[in-house]
């Protein structure tokens, strides 16, 4: 059906994994499947059902879940050949491209002609943009401009038994039926694959400041970060490392890290240029309030360092032990400082170094337990520390995922923070989709 050069065997190694691989998640498939095409996708996807053989949908393999892992054997189908731009119509600001289009091509290709793609999670040179709408994946700049779903106005899967559905397209509002975009979006390939995503954009802002504050602790990075909500300054992002976090990455932070600095605030103005300049001395005069020090770089390349460095955040942080298993909860925002120290808590009370940051504007953090790979002692007190952490979040009224999803890591938790009936509904929707359970298996399971 594909072609010789297109199915590669099972044991191909780079496809049995994801960014959750230090979590002992090694992978086994059967075959791997490169279609070129969304008639190849489907003929690929009514074989399996035809054959009732599991189908593992994978992007850029990026995610934090397990998502993309084959767990129990099957076919892998990698989208990375689906990658052409069918259409880009800069004037009315709107994009159709193929799933398998990294997320930095979207971005650099809206960027050069003026405009913005604003979903920007950590690994856009790798990620790939049907990855980013199967995980609804979030971001720094989330916070202004809403997660990867809120960008996509249609959308081309391939449902089971081996169908073509498009739902939504470049039309910008549809509410004509049940919304199925939403369904699909953040459904982790468990309810189809997606092909192919109608994307719309927005001008870009000429220009966009970061304004970085440092803080002797989370009590009064918090309670800046609460300021800046207070004083109804529209940041575009607004994000946080707390003190483990700061200390992993301080030596390659582009500037000077003030001692005793224990918490760090990132936020971004963006607009005109004097909308940008305006709200940043704003920020500034916010953020200066009972901060170490505060670094407002303006010189284009020294924003760019600064990005370029939260970007490697997650990396400094693993590199601490030699690998870290990552939570990715997200909480009210008046609750931030309690999720925030009772990380480190709980990490403390299993004997594991803990830190955190992430996009404190959305209350979403990554609580994250430093292991050594391959320790099965460091792991199975990180895994007993993360269940914890996911009741801590249920607790304080938040959600035991915000941007990663369930995958395979966090399936049968959804029960923490949902009723029975809505556990049931989701089951319900899964099987309309997969009546055989053979998108994903294992992953996105509720309860
Ligand atoms: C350094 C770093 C920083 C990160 N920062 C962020 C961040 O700030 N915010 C954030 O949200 N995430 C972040 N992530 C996680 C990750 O990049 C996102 O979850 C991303 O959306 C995954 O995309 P992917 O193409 O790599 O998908 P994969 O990892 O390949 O797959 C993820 C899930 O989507 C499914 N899937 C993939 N493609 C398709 C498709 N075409 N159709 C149906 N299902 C599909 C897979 O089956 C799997 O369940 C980060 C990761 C890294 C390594």
């Amino acid at each position: 059906m594909l072609g010789p050069d297109a199915v590669l065997p099972g044991d191909s190694r780079a496809y049995l994994t994801d960014s959750a691989e230090v979590r002992n998640l090694g992978g086994r498939a059967d075959a791997v499947a490169l279609p070129s095409s969304t008639e190849e996708v489907a003929g690929v996807l009514a074989w399996c059902y035809e054959h009732e053989v599991p189908l593992v949908p994978r992007g850029g393999g990026t995610g934090f879940a397990g998502g993309a892992v084959p767990v129990d054997g099957g076919v892998v189908l990698s989208l990375e050949r689906l990658d052409g731009v069918r259409a880009f119509d800069p004037p009315l600001w709107r994009m159709h491209v193929e799933a398998g289009v990294r997320t930095a091509t979207v971005r650099r290709l809206a960027r050069e002609n003026g405009l913005l793609f604003p979903p920007d999670p950590g690994g856009a040179e790798q990620s790939q943009i049907g990855g980013n709408i199967a995980t609804n994946a979030g971001g720094p700049h989330a916070f202004k401009y809403g997660v990867t779903g809120a960008w996509v106005t249609g959308l081309e899967a391939v449902v089971p038994p081996g169908e073509v559905v498009a739902v939504g397209g470049s039309v910008r509002k549809d509410v004509a039926g049940y919304d199925l975009k939403s369904l699909l979006i953040g459904s982790e390939g468990t309810l189809g694959v997606v092909t192919a995503a109608w994307l719309k954009l927005v001008p870009a802002p000429a220009a966009a400041l970061p304004v970085i504050a440092f803080q002797a602790g989370a009590d009064s990075g918090c309670a800046a970060i609460e300021r800046v909500l207070a004083s109804g300054l529209a940041v575009a992002a607004l994000e946080y490392l707390d003190g483990g976090a700061l200390r992993a990455a301080a030596g390659a932070f582009p500037g000077d890290v003030p001692d005793g600095a224990e918490f760090m605030v990132i936020a971004e103005a963006d607009g005109s240029a004097e909308e940008a300049a305006r709200l940043r001395a704003e920020v500034v005069d916010v953020l200066s309030e009972g901060a170490l020090a505060v670094h407002a770089p303006d010189e284009p390349r020294a924003i760019a360092e600064v990005w370029r460095w939260r970007d490697g955040v997650s990396y400094a942080v693993a590199a601490q032990r030699g690998g870290k298993v990552s939570e990715d909860i997200a909480v009210p925002l008046d609750r931030l400082r309690d999720a925030i120290e009772g990380a480190v808590e709980i990490g403390r009370a299993h004997g594991l170094a803990t830190c955190s940051w992430g996009h404190a504007g959305d209350g979403n953090l990554h609580p994250t337990f430093l292991v050594v790979p391959g320790d099965p002692n460091d792991l199975e007190r990180a895994e007993r520390a993360a269940e914890e952490l996911l009741a801590l979040a249920a607790g304080l009224g938040g959600s035991i995922s915000g941007e990663h999803g369930l995958g395979w890591v966090r399936r049968g938790q959804l029960g923490r923070q949902w009723a029975p009936r809505a556990l049931a509904l989701h089951a319900e929707i899964k099987r309309a989709f997969d009546p055989k359970g053979l998108l994903n298996p294992g992953k996105k399971i509720a309860a």
